[in-house]
């Protein structure tokens, strides 16, 4: 297969890396926000969050936290955002799963999502209907 990610984890494209271990790979993104941002992958390919077995993704948490407090004692960072991108209108354009841990300063210029109210009832409707779901 033709992934990108899958490569790195075989070092077929060289990167930097910051962590390996049976089930995960964490290396640095080329195009950070902030120098550290940090992408964290399954070695085995699945496309996003919605393929990712249960039990690879509760070996994964634990290592995203590790990752956080080691990326903001690295580079100083006053904080972290966690971010996964998942389908193409999300922003993903890698399709091998990855979360982004990703350092933040007071004044860097990362553009955080601007929310927008609901209208009227319309905040318990769409909630009953994820609730639908679950
Ligand atoms: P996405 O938008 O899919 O969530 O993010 C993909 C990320 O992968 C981007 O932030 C991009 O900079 C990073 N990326 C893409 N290709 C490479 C690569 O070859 N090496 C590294 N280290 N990062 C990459
Ligand atoms: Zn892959």
């Amino acid at each position: 297969m033709d992934c990108i990610f899958c490569k790195i984890t075989k070092g077929e494209i060289p990167c930097d890396k910051i962590y390996e271990d049976e089930n995960c790979f964490a290396f640095l993104d080329i195009t950070p926000i902030n120098p550290g941002h940090t992408l964290l992958i399954p070695k085995q390919h699945y496309e996003n969050l919605y393929e990712l077995p249960d039990e690879i993704l509760i070996k994964l948490a634990p290592i995203i936290k590790k990752l956080a407090i080691a990326i903001k004692k690295g580079v100083d960072a006053e904080g972290i955002n966690i971010g996964m991108n998942n389908e193409r209108p999300a922003g993903q354009l890698v399709f091998h799963a990855h979360f982004h841990i990703m350092p933040r300063f007071s004044n860097d210029s990362h553009i955080h999502w601007r929310g927008k109210p609901y209208p009227k009832d319309e905040s318990a409707q769409t909630a009953e209907k994820i609730k639908g779901f679950l």
